[in-house]
């Protein structure tokens, strides 16, 4: 599933389409609200934040036009201003601009085969309110699952609007293959679920039955998180960012991260390693093939391999495998498994970064040595080029709190919407 992603330094540029001139010019001044409004959230995101004279001169507008798009978002509730920078003898003070917390808010819901999350994050990247309530669903009548996250997502939007904030829309992380123009699971094999209508089941809810639904697959929304926390704790640009995020739940998903943008595919089911053949005479997996990575390197792989419960915990994991042992041995192994897979994908797509993200985040220091191996001897771009291998820095719930993102991506992409204040 492609995810759009905030851009930070791109300049105006003219809408495409057209038509009579005070259509064009409307539209011309909707497109540099946008622009605008990502030029202060993506300044303020990397601690310096602009002002109005700082966003015209980046964004190649006369200041008087933006000043004018301020007021505007400001009016919206979308944009504040920050104390004033004096300095002496400078005249006028700057005052910088931040986007407004706790104002416009997207609801990130999130289900997965042992959680179902609800997570709401305002414009300045700040998650406001979550609830995690842990439970195995596998096998669960999908209808009664998804009424669960519905009460949890009315919760949350409940919580929220008590004090003054506005959901802009949700959008649900699931693991699985998910339409790109419905929030539609085409299919989920670790869950069991196929063809369900994830917006028809939330809005059966009477709290939630105007509200925005998209849906989309849980390892591109935690890539879109990478990229956002990228950007915030690292100040790394996003343009800059390229790499194979991989997403390890019971399932394994990945998604391609090109220029900070995540590479969906024709339908938006890219990524799809769990399922990536690294053994002919494999074991069987759920997706009803065999040999894949999935049934080698999955949660409950891991767990078996070690001879531990299905479901032992990540963090007993990760605890068990930091001293020699059959843990350390069956996460080691696992990497292998996953470094194999992960070369495969980087000799196709071209990147020299594999992020380990979800489960394998806490279990990197168990995983990395048998991996990056893996990925030395196979990929073939470290022959002549350092191939890097990263812990994810998105941290848990990275799913929910893309899904979440990607709601106010369609807020900042469109902000004239808001003209009229949230209500
Ligand atoms: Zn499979």
């Amino acid at each position: 599933m492609s995810t759009s992603t905030r851009r930070g330094g791109s300049g105006p540029t003219l809408p495409r389409g057209g038509g009579a001139g005070a259509a064009r010019q409307s539209t011309l001044r909707e497109h540099n609200l946008a622009v605008v409004l990502e030029r202060v959230i993506g300044a303020h995101a990397v601690g310096t934040p602009l002002s109005r004279s700082g966003i015209a001169g980046e964004v190649g507008l006369a200041r008087a036009t933006v000043s004018d798009l301020v007021d505007r978002l400001i009016g919206a509730r979308l944009v504040t201003e920050l104390d004033p920078l004096t300095s002496p003898g400078a005249g006028r003070p700057a005052v910088p601009l931040a986007p407004t917390a706790r104002s416009v808010v997207g609801l990130g819901l999130s289900v997965g085969t042992d959680h179902l999350a609800a997570l709401v994050v305002d414009l300045t990247g700040l998650t406001v309110t979550q609830r995690v309530v842990e439970a195995d669903l596998r096998g669960r009548d999908p209808a009664e699952t998804l009424a669960q996250l519905a009460e949890l997502a009315a919760d949350a939007r409940r919580a929220v609007l008590a004090q003054g904030m506005v959901v802009a829309g949700a959008c649900v992380a699931l693991p699985g293959l998910v339409s790109r123009e419905s929030a539609r699971l085409r299919y989920a094999p670790n869950l069991g679920w196929q063809d369900l209508g994830v917006d028809t089941a939330l809005h059966a809810h009477p709290d939630l039955a105007s509200l925005p639904v998209t849906a989309a697959n849980d390892a591109d929304l935690a890539a879109r998180t990478e990229v956002e926390e990228r950007r915030r704790r690292e100040r790394a640009p996003v343009e800059e960012q390229s790499y194979l995020f991989v997403y390890g739940a019971v399932g394994i998903g990945s998604a391609v991260v090109l220029g900070g943008q995540v590479f969906g595919g024709l339908h938006g089911w890219s990524g799809e390693i769990g399922h990536v053949l690294v053994d002919p005479k494999g074991p069987p997996c759920h997706c009803g093939s065999d040999g894949c990575l999935e049934p080698y390197a999955g949660r409950e792989a891991l767990a078996t391999c070690a001879g531990l419960p299905l479901d032992t915990s990540v963090q007993a994991l990760a605890h068990a495998a930091a001293a020699p042992g059959p843990v350390a041995d069956a996460v080691a192994a696992a990497g292998a498994s996953l470094g194999q897979a992960a070369a495969t994908v980087v000799n196709v797509v071209d990147v020299d970064e594999v992020v380990l993200g979800g489960i394998y985040a806490p279990l990197f220091a168990g995983l990395a040595p048998t991996v990056l191996a893996e990925l030395e001897r196979r990929a073939l771009i470290a022959r002549w080029s350092s191939i890097r291998l990263t812990k994810a820095v998105g941290g848990t719930n990275a799913a929910a709190r893309g899904a979440a993102l990607v709601v106010l991506d369609d807020v900042v992409a469109d902000p004239s919407r808001w003209l009229g204040g949230p209500t």
